[in-house]
């Protein structure tokens, strides 16, 4: 018997752990998200899945009664995902007690864990107002679970303090996993964020804050892949003799001079996301669906605000800049390899012809 008891203990935590882990693979890889319909799907479905196997190795009590930690999977979800999955879960956790056998038991397990899908959402929102301490939070949640799991099975024992027994062990027992499945889920999520964070830090460029030449790479075989993008320009920009620039006012007024410049053709740009700092002092635009006259006007403008404006040294003296832009577009195609060699030639022609200028290209019959 006592056997059985641990044996069926040992199942639930582990069954619990392993849906913790694949809960967590399954949460988008990115830092902010809402979850599709396929993805809360999968999430139901793994945990009323998760809910059935614990189920299956429940400890039986006397009537038909059994003891699992089903409500776990339902507090975890309340807290981790929301409602969206917690409240579809406690229907299926209903369902499926129903289908190990219809009795007066198992129909009162079955509309406790409705009513818990619809209240206990609520609940957490209000204790996570008054707590911040996510472990006090999910504690409390298991109490109400477990005294309302306990309420419900109350007339089913004579002896009161067998019936006490039982039910104070299973508040420890399931305290003790609350708090060890949280440990582990915020583990896993503290891996999560530290990768998504490098991942992030990896496509940035730290002295500008812009996109660097990998996160351009990236951006250019999504565009080639997207079929909603029609045709694409690129616009190579360098900054005129900045090596006079470093030599004259030192190489920290020219970092200094990089990021105004980052946030000059940030604001310049017809989307912020889409400016790179592909070399030392070389950044590239990327303009999609935009008729050809745009494309030209954008890099003019671009050209004559730099040359307008009044760049800062860090002692407060100011200077001015001007760049040389090489635009290449085209008609028909995405082929960003002949736009970057393309832009490339348009630049060093506009360098050629005495820098501050736009040389443009549109390819037409390639
Ligand atoms: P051109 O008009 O022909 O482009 O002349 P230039 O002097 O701008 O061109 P060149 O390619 O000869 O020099 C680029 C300079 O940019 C050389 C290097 O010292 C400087 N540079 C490259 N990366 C950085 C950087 O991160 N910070 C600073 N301050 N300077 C950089
Ligand atoms: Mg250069
Ligand atoms: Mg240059």
């Amino acid at each position: 018997m006592l056997t059985s008891i641990f044996l069926s203990i040992i199942a639930n935590i582990s069954i619990l752990s392993t849906a913790s882990y694949i809960f967590v693979k399954l949460i988008p890889r990115k830092k902010t998200y809402t979850l599709n319909v396929k993805q809360h799907l999968l999430m139901i479905g793994v945990s009323s899945l998760t809910s059935f196997l614990l189920m299956l190795f429940s400890v039986d009590l006397p009537k038909g009664a059994i003891i699992d930690l089903r409500h776990i999977v339902l507090i975890l979800l309340v807290y981790y995902v929301g409602p969206t999955v917690a409240f579809p879960t406690a229907i299926f956790i209903s369902a499926l007690r129903l289908s190990l056998g219809v009795n007066l038991v198992s129909l009162r397990m079955a509309m406790m864990y409705v009513v818990l899908g619809c209240i206990l959402p609520m609940v957490c929102k209000k204790l996570e107002k008054q707590f911040n301490n996510k472990y006090t939070v999910l504690l409390i949640l298991n109490a109400i679970c477990v005294a309302s799991i306990a309420l419900n099975s109350y007339f089913l024992y004579d002896n009161f303090l067998v019936y006490f027994l039982i039910y104070s062990s299973f508040l420890v027992l399931s305290s003790l996993v609350v708090i060890l499945a949280t440990a582990f889920i915020e583990d896993l999520l503290k891996n999560l964020a530290l990768y998504l964070n490098e991942k992030e830090h990896a496509k940035m460029d730290f002295l500008t804050g812009l996109y660097n030449m990998r996160a351009f790479n990236k951006k250019w075989q999504r565009i080639q892949a997207d079929k909603t993008i029609e045709t694409t320009a690129l616009m190579m920009i360098d900054i005129d003799y900045f090596k006079w620039i470093n030599d004259n006012h030192g190489h920290e007024n020219g970092n200094f001079i990089l990021r105004q410049l980052a946030t000059s053709l940030k604001i310049g740009a017809p989307d912020n996301e889409l400016v790179y700092r592909v070399g030392g002092e070389e950044f590239c635009l990327i303009l999609n669906d935009l008729p050809y006259v745009a494309q030209k006007e954008i890099a003019e403008n671009i050209r004559s605000s730099i040359a307008d404006k009044e760049f800062v040294l860090e002692n407060g003296t100011s200077i001015q800049i001007t760049v040389s832009i090489g635009l290449a577009a085209s008609a028909q195609s995405k082929d960003m390899k002949k736009l970057f060699r393309l832009a490339d030639r348009c630049l060093y022609m506009a360098k050629n012809q005495g820098r501050n200028k736009v040389i443009g290209e549109l390819m037409e019959n390639e």
